[in-house]
């Protein structure tokens, strides 16, 4: 949920311009009014339009989650992921959650990633979880 793709920040142990968006796959992405606001602005439509066509109720959590669309290496990821560069499309307007992530200095995402890479001897490679 953090990968705008920007370079590592100072004494951050991950990179997300080198990931390809594990974080993003989460099947339950949670957003508020704020969130949905944010992105209604985003994009110059209405509240009721970036609700519906950004997220969905999930009925067994009870909360509001942010949509998926189809992806070739995790199955699913965020509708608001652009899938060929392996970004988030509203980096300026994402949501609180997704701001949040990971907390602290370093991603496990990362270094299962890191590690997966260095076994595999392929700097590109993507494992799946
Ligand atoms: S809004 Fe952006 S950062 Fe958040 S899950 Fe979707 S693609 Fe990832
Ligand atoms: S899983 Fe970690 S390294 Fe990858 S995009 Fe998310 S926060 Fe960045």
């Amino acid at each position: 949920m953090a990968s705008g793709k920007t370079a590592r920040k100072s004494g951050n142990q991950y990179d997300c311009s080198k990931c390809p968006g594990y974080c993003c796959s989460y099947p339950l992405i949670e957003v508020g009014k704020r969130d949905i606001q944010r992105l209604a602005k985003h994009f110059g439509i209405s509240y009721a339009q970036a609700e519906t066509r950004y997220t969905r109720f999930d009925k067994s959590e009870k909360v509001r989650s942010l949509r998926q669309q189809e992806d070739e290496h995790f199955g699913r990821i965020c509708k608001l992921f652009d899938t060929k560069k392996r970004q988030c499309t509203v980096y300026e307007s994402r949501p609180g959650v997704c701001r949040d992530y990971p907390e602290g200095k370093r991603c496990g995402y990362y270094e299962f990633l890191q590690f997966e890479r260095e076994h595999q001897d392929d700097p590109t490679f993507v494992a799946t979880t």
